[in-house]
Parts: structure tokens; C-alpha cells; sequence
């Protein structure tokens, strides 16, 4: 189930020389669907591959047709194995060791661009064990600046990146000009950053003449032209916001088609590492050069009936156009209706963050592209989406990560969450998974008031490509945001696929606050949430007698807030009327946190104890006892009386 965290690892493989390394790493090749290589001393045990010859020649045979390797050897030995195959950081594997006792993982190699670090992260929070990372990004709480993009699927360009990840290394000021794409990566970085957002050289404040920054950062759609010699270190990151309007004559080549983006793009200065897709008329859905192109450079398609088309103001529409194809233009339009169709105020309202907004959307007027050796014609024109293509399939994560201290939560949940390249919750459970977060990713806390705004937002995110972790505390699924998000993705007519869809599951109180007094929950029992905020008091109130009617443990969820007070001592009376005034009651507050608070009380006493909105109050059935400070309900049947 996990394995979709490790996603974009896949193909990944595991290599282990001993029993004990393979005992290690048999977990994750479950979770992950990993092959376990071993040697043929180990090839009585189950599930593992048995490579021949020397393991060097067989890391050699992995090495170009996997994203990941991970070992549990020695860092010595693993260093000498892939010694002589290391060739480029952008395209050598992920390397991570895990060491003999299972106790650390260490990132290896290719800790950014090939995810060794990210896949450091998640392996260790599987194993529960410490991850460790040697890079300095990650040592100063910075996502890195050659990785910074991928969330948002932007291109990573030309430039010098070694250069400039060692300036921000050295916490040196790194000038930032962000002219496309989203800013969201901009609101999450830590106090004290070295990125410095704007141009020192254009304003005369006393502030700004004191920057000099020692590298840059471009991040736009702009082909930049970087002189060596310049004292400047420069990248370039090129978000994918560019949307091609293309309309072209009945069997215009796929060559011709390609020139004229060439052509157009270069005559602009704009990149195609940009280029977010193309755009067109329904009527051209089948025209072979486009079609064919778009499936070669991983372009989607994007083509709107004459109607919409109509609809968008153009500068240049045609007659000759509007009596062939029923709009006047077709590049222009469909180019503009395509950048401006995601709901940029949907992404950034309440975050603060204001959208890239190109003064123009429409960068290139339509152009006229025609070849005397080529048949056909092609009409390009270019828009700006204030909205990055990100090319991803979403996800959303939901997780629930227990009742309170990080003990509680599961292996797996924490790995969902590490995972994630936005994490969404209640700022209260934000603050309680801190050291999980890793540099770089989007956190957005929002009061508990809000569940379904939070909702939205991360499917909203989801939706436009990121990873997305929304937590509840305890169990997600229960009183939880499993459902208001699963709620909210069926009522946009959600197909159960896109985005994708995990829960992890989490301890959930009832549980949390059993185990803090003995064995209460031990036959069955009943769940009951007080909170008549999203279901009718009296559907709560029946749901109370048939619960005490049919002798059911009880778990009251939500049992007071300050302005709700009644509602707890109606279900007293509504016990007291089936269960003797001795029966006993737990009153846990806050279990596993750091205020946590135990009271065993009987029914009849129950209302003297405090009971506030971080308690879960158990009520026992006919049998359930007192035995020193334990709390016990019989496993058996047997019900005296
Ligand atoms: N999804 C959560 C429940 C959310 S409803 C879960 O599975 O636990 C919120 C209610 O849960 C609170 O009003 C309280 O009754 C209970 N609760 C949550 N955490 C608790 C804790 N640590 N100790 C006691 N009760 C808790």
C-alpha cells in the first residue's frame, strides 16, 4: 500500500550480503515491490534473488536501469562497487546504505537530483531509524536549489548549479527573480534564508544598495543568456507556463509545425523548456503532425469547440477564419483560454501569495509559419498561464498520526508525510509533527473551525499535481478529514482515481485513552461523538439509548466544549437509566500528551471530574470492573445478574 510513496523510485532495488542486512531491507522490498539481490550463500531464504559472479559485475547490470539502489553493506564497500559507474549527478541512481544494526540510513549519492536524500528520509522513518543527510541544504533547513522546482514539475535549465548551491552553502545572498510560476515555494522558507527576492540594482533605497548578491536564480520562461565570465553564478529554472494557440492547414507536416514553435520561441526569447502544452480547435483533435508531436515531447493536447473559442477578446481575429471554422481565431484564443483556465485565485487566495501575473498574457500575437519545401501552414501565438503545467498526477494523502506524541504514530503515516510536498492540517497537529517536516515543503495550518476549507485546499493542490498530506489527529477516518475529503472529491464527480487517493491509519483516542487504563474496550463497543454541530441532537440522543440499552462499552468523542455543556450530562441520565450508578468511567484528557490527565470515576460521579474537548470519557458495560487503578471488561459473555 505504501508503495506509491515510493513511486518515483520505482525501479528501485535492494542488495544485501548477509542474513541480518537481509532481514533489514526485506520490509521495504515489500512495501516498495523491490527485487532483495543476495548471494547464493543466501539463497535458502524467501523471497530474495540470488545474483551470479561478483557483485561488483551485478551492480554494474543495475546500475543504468534503476532510479535507486539501496545497501545494507558497508559504506566503504559500497563507495568501491559504484566507484568506477558514477558518471553525472543529474543521471546517476539514488545510492543509500542502511547499516548492519538497521539503526541509520545514510544518503549516499545523488542525495538532490536523484532523490537519495527524499528516499534517505523515507526509508528511515519505515525502519524507524535515523536518517543521515550530508548535504549542506539539508543541514541548513533549505530545499535545494537544483531540486526546488520538482514539486511544480518546472525544467531545470542551464547554468551553474554547483556554483550556486555552494553560495547559498555559504549563506551568501542569492538574488531570486521569479517573472513565472508559482511562489508558494517562496512563503515556506525558514527565517533567516539567503534568497533575496527582488532587484537591488533598481532601487535606490539604503537598504537594498547594501545587497550584493553572489549568485542568481532565474525562474521564468525567458531564455537567458549567461555570460561566463560574469561574477555572477546563474540558474535557470523554467516553470512550464507557456501554452502554444496553434491552428495549421489539413496534413500540415509535424516537422513544419515543430519549426514554427522553434522559430516563434527564438524570435521571442522565450524557451521551449516552458512550453506548458498546445492548445487548439476541436476540429484539429486528429491532426496527425500535432498529435504526433505532442506525444513526443509529453505535451498535452488541449482543444476547445468553436463556441468557447469565440467567447476570448483576440487582437488579431480573421473573417476568413470565422466563415471556415465558425471563430475568429483560433491561435490567439485558444492559446489565452488554455492559460487562463486554471483557477489561479483558487490556488493562492489564503495563503497570502500572489500569482505571477504577466502584464500580457498573450506574449506572441499570431504567427504565420510557412516552408517552400514543407506542405501546409501553421498559425502559432503564446499566452502566459499565471499557473505552472505541472505534469504530475496528484495525490492525496490522509493521514491520521495518532493522539498526541510522535510514539504514537505509524511507521507508515510518517512516511506519508515526509513524503508529501504539502502538508495540510489543523495548526495544532502541525505543531505536533514539526520534526517531520523536511526543508522545503508547503505547510499550511489553518484554524479547526475550517475542516472543509482544508478540504478544498488540498484537493485543489492535489488536483493541480502536488502531493498533498492532509492530517487529522488519532485516526483520519474517524471524526476525522478522511471523509470531508472523500465528501468533497464525490461531489466534483471525483472518477476514484485522480487524484490519487491513500489513508494511513492512525491510533484514534478511544483507543489511546483505553490503553492509558487498563482493557475497557474489551468486548464490544460503541463510539458516540456529542458534538451536534454536523448531526442532529436527536439522532445523537437515540444512538446514547441504544447503545446503554444494549449494554455496549461506550467512547463519547467531542463530550463538552464551553459552549456545548448539556449534552454530556444527558448522557449520564440516559446511562444512569440502564447501568448501575457504580458502573465505572474512564476521563482521559489528552492522553499521550504532554497534559495528559486520568480520572476512574463511577457514572454517577462522572460530571464532578473536568471534562473538556480534549477528553474521551469511557463509560463500562454491566460487567466492566475496578481492580486497582485498571479499568477491565471481561472477555467472556458471561453477564451476571
Ligand atoms: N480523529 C480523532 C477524533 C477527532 S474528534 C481520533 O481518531 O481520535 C475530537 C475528539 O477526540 C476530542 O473532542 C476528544 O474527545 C477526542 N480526542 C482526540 N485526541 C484525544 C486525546 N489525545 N485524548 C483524549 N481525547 C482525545
Amino acid at each position: 500500500m505504501m508503495a506509491s510513496v515510493f513511486e518515483n523510485f520505482q525501479p528501485l532495488a535492494a542488495i544485501a550480503t548477509t542474513p541480518t542486512g537481509a532481514q533489514i531491507l526485506q520490509p521495504l522490498c515489500q512495501t516498495t515491490g523491490a527485487t532483495l539481490w543476495v548471494p547464493n550463500s543466501l539463497s535458502t531464504l524467501e523471497q530474495v534473488a540470488v545474483y551470479k559472479g561478483s557483485l561488483k559485475d551485478h551492480i554494474a547490470s543495475l546500475w543504468p536501469n534503476h532510479r535507486a539502489l539501496v545497501f545494507c553493506l558497508a559504506a566503504g564497500a559500497v563507495v568501491r562497487l559504484i566507484a568506477p559507474l558514477l558518471t553525472d549527478k543529474s543521471s546517476d541512481p539514488a545510492v543509500v546504505v542502511v547499516d548492519q544494526g538497521g539503526g541509520f540510513v545514510i544518503s549516499l549519492c545523488s542525495g538532490h537530483q536523484g532523490g537519495a536524500d527524499q528516499l534517505t528520509r523515507l526509508i528511515a522513518s519505515q525502519l524507524d531509524s535515523t536518517p543521515i543527510l550530508t548535504g549542506a541544504a539539508a543541514d541548513l533547513g533549505l530545499p535545494g536549489v537544483d531540486v526546488l522546482g520538482i514539486p511544480f514539475g518546472w525544467y531545470r535549465g542551464e547554468g551553474d548549479w554547483t556554483r550556486v548551491s555552494a553560495v547559498v552553502a555559504r549563506g551568501e545572498i542569492v538574488q531570486v527573480i521569479q517573472e513565472a510560476g508559482s511562489t508558494l515555494w517562496q512563503a515556506h522558507l525558514r527565517d533567516g534564508h539567503p534568497f533575496y527576492f527582488g532587484f537591488p540594482d533598481n532601487r535606490a533605497t539604503t537598504e537594498s544598495e547594501s545587497i550584493s548578491p553572489k549568485a542568481r536564480i532565474w525562474i521564468s520562461a525567458t531564455q537567458q543568456q549567461f555570460s561566463p565570465e560574469s561574477d555572477l553564478a546563474n540558474v535557470q529554472w523554467y516553470p512550464r507556463v507557456l501554452w502554444l494557440g496553434i491552428g495549421c492547414e489539413r496534413g500540415t507536416s509535424k516537422q513544419l509545425i515543430e519549426m514554427a514553435i522553434r522559430q516563434t520561441c527564438e524570435g521571442y526569447g522565450l524557451s521551449e523548456n516552458a512550453i506548458a502544452g498546445i492548445a487548439t480547435i476541436d476540429l484539429k483533435a486528429d491532426e496527425v503532425g500535432i498529435v504526433q508531436l505532442c506525444q513526443e515531447r509529453h505535451w498535452p493536447l488541449r482543444t476547445f469547440p468553436a463556441e468557447v473559442l469565440r467567447s476570448v477578446t483576440v487582437p488579431n481575429p480573421s473573417d476568413v477564419v470565422a466563415a471556415e471554422v465558425g471563430t475568429p481565431s483560433v491561435a490567439e484564443a485558444a492559446a489565452l483560454y488554455s492559460a487562463q483556465e486554471l483557477k489561479v485565485s483558487k490556488l493562492f487566495a489564503n495563503v497570502g501569495q500572489k500569482p505571477m501575473l504577466p502584464e500580457q498574457p498573450l506574449l506572441v500575437p499570431k504567427q504565420i509559419v510557412k516552408s517552400a519545401n514543407q506542405v501546409g501552414a501553421v498559425t502559432v501565438a503564446i499566452a502566459q498561464s499565471p499557473v505552472e503545467y505541472t505534469g504530475r498526477l496528484g495525490k492525496l494523502l490522509l493521514v491520521g498520526i495518532g493522539p498526541g506524541n510522535l510514539d504514537q504514530i505509524t511507521p507508515a503515516a510518517k512516511t506519508a508525510i515526509s513524503s508529501a510536498d504539502a502538508v495540510i492540517g489543523y495548526s495544532l497537529y502541525i505543531n505536533l509533527i514539526t520534526s517531520l517536516r523536511r526543508p522545503g515543503q508547503i505547510i499550511e495550518a489553518l484554524p479547526i473551525t475550517q475542516e472543509s476549507q482544508r478540504a478544498k485546499r488540498a484537493i485543489e493542490l492535489a488536483e493541480w499535481g502536488l502531493t498533498v498530506a492532509v492530517v487529522s489527529s488519532g485516526d483520519c477516518g474517524i471524526y476525522g478529514m478522511a471523509g470531508l475529503v472523500l465528501e468533497e472529491l464525490r461531489s466534483r464527480g471525483w472518477d476514484g482515481k485522480t487524484p490519487q487517493v491513500q489513508v494511513f491509519p492512525g491510533i484514534t483516542a478511544l483507543q489511546a485513552a483505553a490503553s492509558r487504563v487498563g482493557a475497557p474496550l474489551m468486548h464490544d463497543f460503541c463510539a458516540i461523538s456529542l458534538s451536534d454541530l454536523l448531526t442532529p441532537w436527536p439522532v445523537i440522543e437515540k444512538r446514547l439509548e441504544a447503545s446503554a440499552a444494549a449494554d455496549f462499552v461506550t467512547a463519547l468523542y467531542n463530550p463538552r466544549s464551553r459552549n456545548r455543556t448539556e449534552q454530556i450530562a444527558i448522557a449520564q441520565r440516559i446511562f444512569l437509566k440502564h447501568r448501575k450508578p457504580d458502573t465505572p468511567v474512564a476521563i482521559v484528557v489528552s492522553a499521550y500528551r504532554e497534559d495528559e490527565k486520568i480520572t476512574l470515576t463511577t457514572l454517577d460521579k462522572m460530571l464532578e471530574i473536568p471534562i473538556d474537548m480534549l477528553t474521551m470519557v469511557l463509560i463500562g458495560n454491566q460487567s466492566t470492573d475496578i481492580h486497582q487503578d485498571w479499568m477491565i471488561t471481561p472477555r467472556g459473555y458471561r453477564i451476571e445478574g
